[in-house]
């Protein structure tokens, strides 16, 4: 479930971090992917407040 897209803009928030790329299409995307172990959470967003909105307010189900 790894792809080496090319993230630019990378932040982190919590254990969360979010990524600007490019997909297939050429179209940004921002992604929102959860570090934690066991977690596992990703989701694209179309804008990057939404992928920092998501980061902000994601909890993980284990801890
Ligand atoms: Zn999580």
């Amino acid at each position: 479930m790894t792809t080496n897209r090319r993230f630019r803009n990378v932040t982190r928030t919590g254990p969360i971090q979010v990524g600007t790329a490019y997909d297939d299409r050429g179209r940004e995307k921002h992604t929102a992917a959860c570090t934690a172990p066991r977690c596992g959470f990703s989701a694209d967003y179309d804008s990057r407040a939404a992928a920092e909105l998501a980061a902000r307010t994601h909890r993980c189900p284990v801890r």
